[in-house]
């Protein structure tokens, strides 16, 4: 495949931008590859700058599920941007997806927009902090809750790609308030909640782990975390900025029925454009700033393009079967995957919980950030560039998850399944 175009971006690109990238597991460093410049993409697929065309699994991360360039997101999009682009002052808008949110999630009462997941988890563990007038935070090894102070403790997703233990930058100060747990671990939250509770301002947790790969929560994790935390008086915060409108309309929370104090949301309901949202119990949010005393602020929030892209894309959320059909078609693309690798004898663990999929090798069940450290990561490196090779555009890192689009048909899911079966095949051959 001719990259050339891509590597001489990348090259110019790294003279002026850090790394050559504005996030950093976009750099494919950890798969010894350049990463491909995009010049357009539409429905399921991504075009790169030399013209390849890729049956795309990375969404931009999570919020492409109805597939790129949606014709009823853009044409959102484009009416809001014949009003103007910014105002700095409240618009229609945000009162309907504030109220479309509310709608689809029993837990939120009130939401409060921001412009990216870092911003709503950041604001989330100061709104815990500000009640509970308490410092602790309780997050669990491989999650990943974007990229504030607090939260880069033992995180998941590019931290954990690259390696990094922590983060320079990060003042001990900051870090030593957070305490990182494995996950699925119901024992280990237990002890210390038992030991110091009432120091533990909040749990935060991706309630469908997809930050370290797909990792789904073991029977009863959830409602012990809620039992915990309503007995020691600290704050459960779920962070659905991935899993809010991905594995169902209402989330993970409305999958597992556990209803949390707070929610982090961002990804889907921005629509492609960067929207997070932060909400949850009317007795906490009536605690941020300009109600409360909690301070939290933005000069895009609420953002009318941002806004109409969102509610485009909730609106075609709501259609029957909308969620069923992209569940069967995961199933399939689970299926056929598991069956090619167990065909060609790889160990491999694929798994999925609505559209967000997983596959890690290795032969041991996956239930926590250790167990998806024990991954062949040069078998991941040699299965990226070979999907790749084959025109087919996952994640360049182990520990990240794959997610369907609405606009993934049955024929590029085949046509995944057969690449896959090819990669494999060329590893024992
Ligand atoms: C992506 C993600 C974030 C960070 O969101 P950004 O918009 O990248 O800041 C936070 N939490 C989870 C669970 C995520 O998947």
């Amino acid at each position: 495949m001719d990259v050339t175009q891509s590597k001489s971006l990348y090259e110019r690109a790294t003279k002026s931008i850090p790394g050559g990238v504005n996030s950093p597991v976009r750099a494919c460093k950890s798969v010894g590859t350049c990463p491909l410049f995009i010049d357009r993409a539409d429905g399921c697929f991504i075009f790169d700058a030399d013209g390849n065309r890729f049956i795309d699994y990375i969404g931009s991360w999570g919020p492409m599920i109805l597939g790129h360039r949606h014709p009823a997101v853009v044409d959102a999009i484009t009416a809001a941007l014949e009003r103007g682009t910014s105002f700095g002052a409240p618009t229609d808008l945000e009162i309907r997806l504030a109220e479309m949110v509310i709608d689809a999630v029993p837990s939120v009462e009130i939401v409060r927009m921001v412009n990216s997941g870092t911003e709503a988890a950041m604001s989330a563990i100061r709104l815990a902090r500000g009640v509970t007038g308490r410092d602790l935070v309780i997050k669990f090894d491989g999650c990943y809750h974007g990229h504030a102070d607090t939260l880069l403790v033992a995180a998941g997703s590019g931290v954990a790609t690259l390696g990094i233990p922590g983060s320079p930058g990060v003042p001990e100060d900051i870090a030593h308030h957070t305490l990182s747990l494995p996950y699925n671990d119901i024992e280990a939250v237990q002890q210390v909640m038992d030991e110091m509770g009432d120091q533990v301002a909040c749990i935060i947790i991706e309630p469908v782990a997809g930050n370290m790969g797909l990792v789904p929560p073991g029977e009863g994790y959830l409602q012990a975390l809620r039992d915990l935390t309503q007995k020691h008086g600290s704050v459960l915060v779920f962070d659905e900025v991935m899993t809010g409108f991905r594995v169902a309309y209402g989330g993970a929370q409305s999958l597992y029925n556990i209803s949390p104090d707070l929610s982090c949301f961002g990804k889907v309901i921005g629509g492609g454009l960067p929207v997070g949202a932060y909400g949850g119990k009317k007795e906490l949010m009536s605690q941020i700033a300009p109600e409360g005393g909690v301070y939290q602020a933005g000069t895009l929030s609420g953002n009318p393009l941002a806004m109409a892209a969102g509610i485009a894309t909730l609106e075609q959320l709501q259609q029957p079967g909308f969620y069923e059909d992209l569940a069967t078609k995961s199933d399939d693309l689970v299926a056929g995957l598991a069956e090619v690798a167990k065909h060609a004898g790889i160990a491999a663990q694929v798994d999925h919980v609505g559209s967000m999929i997983g596959i890690f090798f290795t032969d041991r069940l996956v239930a926590n950030f250790e167990d998806a450290k024990t991954c062949d990561l040069d078998r991941f490196t040699a299965f990226y560039q070979g999907m790749r090779e084959h025109g087919i555009y996952i994640a360049p890192s182990q520990f990240e998850a794959l997610f369907l689009s609405a606009a993934h048909a049955d024929e590029h899911i085949d046509a995944t399944i057969d690449a896959a079966r090819q990669v494999f095949e060329s590893f024992s051959a």
